[in-house]
């Protein structure tokens, strides 16, 4: 989501102000830091960076500095006071206002800040998504009201708010005729979606897939991230009826044990979360799930911790984000006592990543010899005079062929495997 927001950000100053990206600080006018909040060592990282920037800035008083993303939405008075380099501060529901913030900088000379949440203002006042290659990603909900209670998304970016299908169809649209044939639908929670401009309010994320998935032109439909809770049987239902949506889902659980599912306020029980994977595998036989989780949340003991590694054993993980926990400014968590001691949230976090590599490195073996649709990227990472193309089950597949075949759909056999990435003959 950050990757998506800081695009539109580059796009943004692009049209308003002609600056073009840079990759390195030295030779910017403007230094924009899209920061992460969701854990406490992205947060600290900010505080570092703009150490090294106010350096820059000695020697280039132009420059100027600016701080976006969820630490400026939580810590904006303190980066201004703390940080007088500083420039512009502005939150995730405000950076369609930047070229505004940088132009009342430049004329008053006094830094300025907005880190409000004018939520569906931002949809409208921003450039439509640059089209870089035949996939991209479009978002389609914003913010987060679970309040689960170790996180701090609903506090940094807001409560849930979703674009009306009209202008997401239009933007998808519109990708398509620039060549993606392959669209990841973004949000929080992207089940969470209802069209707020249809009177009745009945439009939800099972209709929007439908209807996305029947224009002309899109092959292939991803989505991330879902929440176990809202994750409706028409939803379940719409997996098994669009072939072009992927088989392939990443929905956090967060831990397996359902003491702690409840103090961490998730609203379902382990038992939940495998019937719903049951219920899907049933729609879509092999369907990829991937998961979310965090280790040491306060109180997790031995026998909780075990029951996050039977259920990983019992769903057969594809893959996994793991995380130690970390308590969180403003939220119902960081008020318990971080018990679990660090080296123990360490060894649990390298069992756990563990558990889940083997099951997506077994998935991966098994698919050596197997035919899989591509959709061609461009090139290859390691070697460009290869291309790489993405799997439905989301893995990059590096193989010999023309270039004239990027932006296309292509069969290849399987012919090796090198952990998560595949190799792969036309
Ligand atoms: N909205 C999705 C959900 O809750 O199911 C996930 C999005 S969340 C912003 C990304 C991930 O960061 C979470 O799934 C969680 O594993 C991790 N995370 C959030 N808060 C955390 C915290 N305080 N400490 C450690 N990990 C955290």
């Amino acid at each position: 989501m950050n990757v998506y927001d800081s695009h539109k950000m580059a796009e943004l100053l692009r049209g308003s102000h002609d600056l073009e990206l840079t990759a390195h600080a030295e030779e910017a006018d403007v230094v924009v830091l899209n920061t992460c909040s969701v854990r406490e060592k992205a947060q600290e990282k900010v505080f570092s960076d703009l150490g090294r920037l106010a350096e820059l800035k000695a020697s280039r008083p132009d420059l100027v500095i600016a701080v976006g993303g969820c630490v400026a939405s939580q810590e904006g008075e303190a980066i201004m006071s703390r940080m007088p380099c500083v420039d512009l501060v502005f939150g995730p529901q405000t950076l369609h206002r930047l070229p505004a913030l940088l132009d009342a900088r430049r004329t008053t000379g006094v830094a300025q800040m907005d880190i409000s949440f004018p939520e569906i203002e931002k949809f409208d006042a921003l450039p439509p998504t640059r089209a870089e290659g035949p996939a991209a990603f479009v978002s389609i909900m914003e913010g987060c009201s679970k309040y689960c209670s170790f996180c701090v998304v609903p506090y940094t970016r807001g409560e849930e708010f979703s674009r009306p299908l009209s202008a997401v169809l239009a933007e998808i649209a519109d990708l398509v005729a620039r060549g993606v044939r392959e669209v990841t639908l973004l949000g929080q929670n992207v089940n969470a979606y209802r069209d707020y401009s249809d009177a009745a309010c009945d439009v939800e994320f099972a209709d929007l897939l439908a209807e996305v998935s029947a224009l002309p032109g899109i092959e292939r439909l991803r989505y991330t991230t879902s929440h176990p809770l809202e994750f409706s049987s028409r939803l379940i239902a719409a997996h098994g009826a669009l072939p072009k949506l992927a088989s392939q889902l990443h929905l956090p659980v967060q831990s397996g044990s359902d003491r702690i599912l409840g103090a961490m306020k998730r609203g379902y029980t382990a038992a939940y979360y495998r019937d719903l994977v049951a219920r899907l595998r049933e729609a879509v036989p092999g369907i990829s799930i991937s998961s979310d989780f965090i280790v040491g949340f306060p109180g997790e003991t031995d026998a909780d911790f075990e029951a996050t590694l039977n259920l990983i054993a019992a769903v057969a993980f594809d893959g996994s984000f793991a995380f130690a926990y970390s308590p969180r400014p403003g939220t119902p968590a960081a008020l318990l006592a971080d018990t679990v001691p660090e080296p123990v949230k360490k060894a649990r976090l390298q069992q756990l990543l563990a558990l889940t590599d083997a099951t997506a490195a077994s998935v991966s073996a098994a698919m050596v010899g197997s035919n899989q649709r591509v959709l061609v990227e461009g090139p290859s990472r390691r070697n460009v005079r290869e291309l790489c193309g993405r799997t439905d089950n989301n893995r990059v597949v590096n193989f010999a062929g023309p270039s004239a075949l990027v932006g296309q759909f292509v069969d290849l056999t399987i012919t090796d495997v090198a952990h998560y990435t595949l190799r792969g003959r036309l």
